[in-house]
């Protein structure tokens, strides 16, 4: 699948924001003629993603989400939103081929209003579409993260669906490895209690190598609850790579994933099909980085030579 931004604005300031090098510089909404474009050059995966910035703050979202809801070319199409302006546009979510991903910041992080939007947003939300379309997501940013005010909403909306993503730091001062180590203690409590509370899982990017897990760790990792055969190998470690996702920007340029943002962009108009762009990525970018071990040990594991592991993130290489 790729995301399309629909926009770099956003109505947040979120700490660990990992796309601020994008958002906010200046205002670069997409056209819907721009839209139209994009869309056909993805038209043949049949899922699309919507991004930002936030981008339910597009002037026109309303039209954007009609013109998705006709398209036949797109069963699925995705949204990843804060969620705070979910209520105003909720009415025109109203078709089985959306999805949110609300990524959900916790009540201390944005402050008591901006929680009660997310609130108000995902009741709205829950009108139109049916509770297995709408997964919450959560960032996983500093150790011993306070998970209560996801909780409370996972309860509360009775939502079954999580997605979760680990941080990559903003300065990436410590390497991967040693973060993965000091970090997985932290997204292992959290895996116990949405395993606790029967939710799915499901993970977004910087999925922790096998190696850095013990024993005991893989064991539990093996009993969680998982969407599918994929989501196992990428929680347990088993394949820590990910393949390019492609985030097309309002004026056609191209990245591999969010976090190259500043690195191997190019424009969509030098690609017949998405998947030529895929393909770009996948040699000139992937190919290339992975011979940039993580750690020393790497050089003679099997993984990193058949394309299983990269370490985690390609940004650590
Ligand atoms: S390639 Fe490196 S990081 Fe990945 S499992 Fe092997 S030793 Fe660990
Ligand atoms: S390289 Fe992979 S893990 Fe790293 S930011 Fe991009 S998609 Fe995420």
């Amino acid at each position: 699948m790729a995301n399309i931004a629909l926009l770099n604005r956003c109505n947040l300031r979120c700490p660990y924001c990992f796309a601020d090098s994008y958002v906010g510089k200046e205002r670069d909404d997409i056209k819907i003629d721009t839209l139209m474009e994009i869309l056909d050059f993805c038209a043949s995966e049949g899922t699309i993603g919507l991004i930002g910035g936030e981008p339910l703050l597009h002037k026109q979202i309303d039209t954007i989400l009609e013109i998705l809801k006709q398209s036949i070319w797109y069963h699925k199409v995705t949204i990843f939103t804060n969620g705070l302006l979910l209520k105003e546009v909720a009415s025109s979510l109203n078709h089985p081929k959306f999805h949110l991903l609300i990524n959900v910041n916790s009540q201390r992080d944005i402050g008591e209003k901006a929680f009660s939007m997310l609130e108000r947003g995902i009741e709205e939300a829950l009108k139109y579409l049916p509770r297995e379309n709408i997964d919450l997501g959560i960032n996983v940013y500093e150790e011993n993260q306070d998970f209560s005010s996801l909780i409370y909403l996972l309860e509360k909306y009775k939502l079954k669906r999580l997605r979760v993503s680990l941080v990559i730091p903003k300065d990436k001062k410590e390497g991967g490895i040693p973060y993965f180590y000091r970090m997985k203690k932290t997204l292992l409590s959290l895996y116990k209690k949405a395993k606790e509370m029967g939710i799915y899982l499901g993970y977004d990017c910087n999925a922790i190598p096998e190696c850095v897990f013990t024993d005991e760790e893989r064991a539990f990792l093996d009993t969680l609850p998982y969407e599918n055969q994929f989501e196992r190998e990428i929680f347990t470690g088993k394949r820590s790579v990910c393949s390019p996702v492609v985030d097309i920007y309002p004026d056609k340029t191209a990245t591999r994933c969010f976090g190259m943002y500043d690195k191997a962009r190019v424009s969509i108009t030098d690609f017949k099909t998405l998947n030529d762009l895929k393909n770009y990525f996948f040699k000139e970018v992937d190919c290339r980085i992975i011979n940039n071990y993580p750690q020393q040990k790497c050089k003679d594991c099997y993984k990193n030579k058949t394309f299983g592991c990269f370490g985690g993130c390609l940004c650590y290489l």
